[in-house]
């Protein structure tokens, strides 16, 4: 297994449509590993192989971890996944996300949905969530279409986190390339 790099607002490919994988094979099952293990390290609960810049319709998610407890941890694997069915009531969730470190808003999305995926065996399942499991696949879902959890809230605080993350990338860009003039810009800047 392998810790890989998870990709931060503004990088453009957590804005790219992921493709299906062809089968659950031993390439993919190796990506679900490594895809748990950095998702563990985070720590988070879920992970969509496009923030790991994996354009690949896998996600993994373990939403019993979230009391950090060993014994209970659950992971689950899912390729291809597919909503099938969303109820007519919603439930909100203060959301957060793994590329877009230290925000969260309240999100409104379907409180059950039925989900069609292949697992880690290649076998075609269908699994019924509510709860914070439901939040997070649709979360994770979305990923996988480009879409992040700040298209869901207004436009007004969506563009005002976009901002913040482009500023802090350029400002490290700055300190990356260590040219004096940015440097002396940024103190000038205050
Ligand atoms: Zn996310």
């Amino acid at each position: 297994m392998a810790l890989r790099p998870i990709l931060i607002l503004p990088d453009k490919r957590l804005r790219q449509k992921a493709q299906p994988v062809a089968a659950v094979d031993d390439e993919i099952r190796v990506l679900m590993d490594d895809m748990l293990e950095t998702m563990y390290a985070a720590p988070g609960i879920g992970l969509a192989a496009t923030q790991i810049g994996e354009m690949k319709r896998v996600l993994v998610l373990d939403v019993a971890k979230r009391q950090e407890e060993e014994a209970s941890a659950h992971p689950m694997a899912f390729a291809n996944p597919e909503v099938l069915w969303t109820s007519d009531e919603f439930s909100t969730y203060n959301e957060g996300c793994l590329s877009i470190p230290e925000i969260y808003e309240e999100v409104e999305r379907p409180a059950r949905i039925r989900v069609g995926y292949l697992d880690r065996d290649n076998k075609r399942q269908e699994i019924e969530a509510d709860g914070i499991l439901a939040t997070c696949l649709q979360h994770e879902i979305d990923h996988l279409n480009g879409v992040l959890f700040i298209d869901h809230i207004s436009r007004l605080k969506r563009e005002m986190i976009s901002k913040k993350f482009i500023k802090a990338a350029k400002r490290e860009a700055e300190d990356a390339s260590g040219e004096p003039e940015a440097e002396a810009k940024r103190q000038s800047e205050g």
